[in-house]
């Protein structure tokens, strides 16, 4: 690999744990969606996906409480 590494999607990259904020690599061919937490069972999103966007603005509104 001589592609500098992005933050953008696609291959590579990590999956975090909705409950626990585990990550784990990105495995190719697979979505985060279908896998699961390895630490608490959880479920997985795409790091830096919508999905972990409105994750982490969840849990700034409830922090402030
Ligand atoms: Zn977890």
């Amino acid at each position: 690999m001589t592609k500098k590494q992005t933050q953008r999607l696609g291959p590579g990259g990590f999956c975090v744990c909705v409950k626990c904020e585990h990550r784990v690599p990105h495995e190719r061919g697979t979505p985060c969606l279908q896998m699961r937490c390895p630490a608490c069972g959880g479920r997985m999103v795409r790091e830096g996906s919508a999905h972990d966007e409105a994750r982490k603005r969840r849990r700034a509104m409830t922090a402030k409480a």
